[in-house]
């Protein structure tokens, strides 16, 4: 049961493996951490690995 699937730049999703939804780089967030916009292409949603869909 996953409600939250995605974040975004500036959000505290949580602990977990994120990825860019435009080039894919892996992003880790520890349970305190802001989500940065991604080191190589500055997209700003991620995707929870975790989640299946
Ligand atoms: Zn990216």
């Amino acid at each position: 049961m996953k409600e939250k699937c995605y974040c975004h730049t500036g959000e505290k999703p949580g602990s977990g493996c994120y990825s860019c939804t435009n080039c894919g780089t892996n992003l880790n967030l520890g349970t305190q951490d802001k989500c940065p916009p991604c080191s190589k292409c500055g997209n700003t949603d991620f995707k929870m690995n975790e989640c299946i869909n």
